[in-house]
């Protein structure tokens, strides 16, 4: 049996939905101008900030903050810049910090990096660094008043040994002084769901806004997800399997999958999304048309 269609739960598109836009310094000239053509097109979305990753170990230092204070001053719109802590001395991690401040970035995404080996890799301390994030987002908060944010994982993190230590270990760096934590990329939504009911218990308050990858290749993200520790559930493999030759198909499959995932996030209430667009824009530009965002 249906039921009529002026009896089902509206979906509350429309609402004032808080979206935020992640992005990577690109290498390149040719990656360049893919970077600003998809700013200059997910801006007028007005995102409530738009992030810049820091590459591993530092590695792109100064194309992080070229990048954010450009993005802002091209665009007017709130730029974060991700900072690790990881290899790097406090005095070096603290010069950063105050080269965010001169730049008049008021925005931070607090990480304490990968080792050099990868997440799977047990972390080693700089000698003269901060141990851990929470530790840098008290070295953040002395420096300047920033907005922080923090990083949360759905599925644990993969050094983590239990989930009172990741909940702790999140509880820590939010009462350090962030506002909010944003998760890695996660596909089975009952995960994100586990976590939020894991960090209320734990008598976490602030927002832990979901990072949603859509799907550009399969093949990349299957990669990224491996190496970060996401897991790709069987059901979504096989939704994708026998399409890499096929970009229209895979394309339309990857826009189905997104939408699915972050309306039935929508219908469960959640009102803050984070896209890591890879410097992309037209799945993200899909779905904020789904949420009722449009350019203006
Ligand atoms: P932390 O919160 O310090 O700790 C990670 C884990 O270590 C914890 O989950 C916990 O299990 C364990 N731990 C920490 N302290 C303790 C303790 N005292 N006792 C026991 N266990 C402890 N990486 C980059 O290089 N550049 C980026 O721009 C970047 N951006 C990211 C953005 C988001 C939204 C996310 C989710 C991740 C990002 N990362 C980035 C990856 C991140 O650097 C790694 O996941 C890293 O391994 C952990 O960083 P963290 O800030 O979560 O670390």
């Amino acid at each position: 049996m249906t039921t009529p269609s002026d009896q089902r739960p509206s979906r509350q598109v429309g609402q004032p939905f808080q979206l935020s836009f992640e992005f990577f310094p690109p290498k390149t000239d040719v990656m360049e101008e893919r970077f600003w053509e998809s700013v200059h097109k997910l801006a007028p979305l007005h995102p409530r900030f738009v992030s810049v990753t820091y590459g591993a170990g530092g590695s792109t230092r100064e194309r992080t903050l070229r990048m954010v204070s450009q993005i802002h001053a091209e665009t007017g719109i709130d730029a974060a810049a991700h900072i690790t802590c990881v290899g790097a001395s406090r005095a070096e991690v603290d010069q950063v910090i105050h080269a965010y401040k001169t730049a008049g970035i008021h925005r931070i995404v607090a990480l304490r990096g990968d080792p050099p080996g990868g997440p799977g890799q047990p972390y080693v301390q700089h000698p003269d660094g901060y141990r851990s994030a929470a530790e840098l987002v008290t070295a953040i908060r002395k420096i300047g008043d920033f907005d922080i944010s923090v990083a949360a994982y759905p599925e644990r993190h993969p050094q983590s040994p239990n989930w009172d230590v990741e909940i702790d270990n999140l509880k820590r760096k939010l009462d350090a002084g962030a506002s909010r934590a944003i998760t890695q990329m996660f596909f089975d939504n009952n995960d994100y769901f586990d976590l939020l009911d894991r960090a209320a218990k734990g008598g976490i308050t602030a927002p832990i806004v979901p990072g949603i990858q859509p799907i550009h290749s399969f093949k990349q993200i299957s990669s990224f997800a491996a190496k970060c520790g996401a897991s790709i559930p069987a059901w979504l493999a096989e939704r994708f399997d026998g399409l890499d030759d096929d970009p229209e198909t895979h394309a339309l499959v990857a826009s189905a999958v997104a939408a699915e995932q972050v309306l039935e996030l929508v219908d469960a209430g959640i009102t803050e999304f984070h896209f890591l667009t890879l410097n992309r824009s037209n799945l993200v530009l899909a779905l904020a048309r789904l949420l009722g965002v449009r350019p203006s």
